[in-house]
């Protein structure tokens, strides 16, 4: 079995999912497996020695490296061109736990929610049925709960998996090679309470769990036995129960003379407290990032940030009296109901903080809305490129009157990104073609002409709330009752009305 990684080797260093994913599996004495890289070759060169490969699936765009991978093992694209000695190709990961749909071409099943047990169960049962056809073992596979076989399951509803977190996740190499260099990363806590109305992370992880005190720290001591670089991961990890006490077992580690230099994914601003700062700050943490997505509080009550002026204040506050020399903070544009009423606040906030912290270093980062599959916002469609563009430009200037740095997505790879996540299974033909004509921005405007996809139908869009949508068939709580009234509650929030 391959277990592939749409990226360089140093990025797969570094993804915990995907080294914890390989562990699970290279543990297991029957299972025979190799992980490979976009830029990296294998010991095997023929894949038919192979009987699976599966990819990890994290971003939207990864299938044109996917693509590149099954291309250089000249293993055909499409799941019809490969004859019965083909490896079964699946994938897994947030963007196919989303919405696999687009990709139903191309993959033989699919793995939909948390993949570390499961994986091991799918290579277990291919391995004792290897004897039988590929239907015979897609249609035993289709059985499992939380596996998706596109020719066999059709839309019956299929169920996401969440594994319980009974054990602290950790990466089990430590490389030079890696992006982040000898750095131990453990996973603190899974999820997001905060159900930003965006947020694939928080509502494809709900409910929220969170590894045991005792458990983080034994896998701390692990890892500060092979290295003094640590990094906390988890989409809230400041929300942990008891993340004071692991900063502090951290801190009086440091104030003995343990050299040990820590990051963590994320803060949230009630995180930001003394014990907490202090110990980022002896870690060698010099600034930190903020995410408030919008300018104006209006704003953030409509994607449900509920983040008060006040509270950005305090935080940076405490955050520059115990060392802390900078913030990056990160925006959205192009948020349901944003108006430049809205980007306007966003300087002002910026200006306030220049002119009140003198000397403390800030920046901004922008990305642009991305309607997400089983989020409140999914039947939201994106502003059109041109007005954000716009929008861009404004916030650039404005900035940049100020002395700020800003740093902005790509507003026309988001768009195709809104296509993709939005999509169904007629965008086979499309993805196929923009891959085989480069890759590039070009390649899917072209693409999207020649096989007659309206891509502004599945990134501009509203929808309506009755409308039956490609992944409704995969089973998510809290549920689309729970989505739906959700919606209507944030919009509410916005006093304006958008047609959905
Ligand atoms: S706070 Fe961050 S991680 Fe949590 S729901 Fe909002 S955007 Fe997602």
């Amino acid at each position: 079995m391959w277990m592939a990684f749409p990226g360089p080797e140093a990025f797969a260093l570094s993804s915990l999912g995907f080294l914890w994913m390989f562990k699970s599996l290279d543990e297991a004495e029957d299972i025979n497996i190799e992980a490979i890289y976009q830029d990296t070759l294998s010991t095997l060169i023929q894949p038919n020695c192979v009987n699976m490969i599966g990819f990890s699936f994290s971003f939207d765009m990864d299938f044109f490296t996917i693509f590149s991978i099954l291309d250089k093992y000249k293993i055909p694209l499409k799941v019809s061109k490969r004859d019965k000695n083909s490896p079964l190709i699946f994938a897994g990961g947030p963007v196919i736990t989303a919405n696999p749909m687009p990709y139903v071409d191309f993959f033989d099943f699919f793995i939909i929610g948390d993949g570390e047990d499961l994986n091991l169960e799918v290579a277990r049962l291919v391995k004792a049925n290897m004897s039988k056809s590929k239907l015979e073992i897609l249609t035993l596979l289709s059985e499992i709960d939380g596996v998706y076989v596109p020719s066999v399951n059709k839309n019956k509803p299929v169920k996401k998996i969440t594994k319980a977190l009974s054990e602290c996740i950790y990466t089990p190499i430590i490389s030079e090679n890696s992006f982040f260099k000898n750095t131990f990363i453990l996973e603190v806590e899974r999820g997001c309470a905060n159900r930003c109305g965006f947020c694939l992370a928080s509502y494809l992880n709900l409910p929220v769990r969170f590894v045991s005190y005792g458990d983080i720290i034994s896998t701390l001591e692990l890892g500060l036995k092979y290295t003094n670089s640590i990094a906390l991961l988890g989409a809230q990890i400041t929300a942990h129960p008891r993340f004071k006490d692991i900063c502090n077992y951290i801190f009086e580690k440091i104030k003995d003379g343990k050299k040990i230099k820590m990051s963590i994914s994320s803060m949230r601003v009630d995180a930001f407290c003394p014990e907490v700062v202090r110990t980022l700050v002896a870690a060698g943490q010099k600034n930190t990032t903020l995410a408030i997505e919008a300018g104006s509080e209006r704003l953030r009550r409509v994607i449900n940030k509920n983040l008060t002026e006040e509270q950005i204040f305090n935080a940076i506050s405490i955050a520059r009296e115990n060392g802390l020399k900078g913030f990056k903070f990160y925006g959205m544009i192009g948020l349901p109901t944003e108006t430049y009423e809205d980007l306007a606040e966003m300087v002002t906030l910026a200006k306030r903080i220049k002119n009140k912290y003198k000397g403390f270093d800030i920046s901004f980062g922008f990305s642009s809305f991305v309607p997400k599959p089983n989020t409140p916002f999914q039947w939201f469609g994106r502003e059109d490129t041109k007005s954000l563009e716009k929008k861009v430009l404004f916030l650039k200037k404005e900035l940049h009157k100020l002395g700020i740095k800003s740093q902005f997505s790509s507003v026309k790879w988001d768009y195709y990104q809104a296509v993709l996540s939005r999509g169904d299974e007629k965008l086979g033909g499309f993805i196929l073609d923009a891959y085989k004509n480069g890759s590039s921005l070009g390649a899917l405007k072209n693409s999207a002409k020649k096989n007659l996809i309206d891509t502004d139908y599945y990134a501009l869009e509203n929808y309506s709330y009755d409308k039956t949508l490609p992944w409704n068939f995969i089973e998510i709580k809290p549920g689309k009752e729970f989505l739906v009234a959700e919606s209507k509650r944030l919009l509410d929030a916005s006093n304006q009305k958008i047609g959905v």
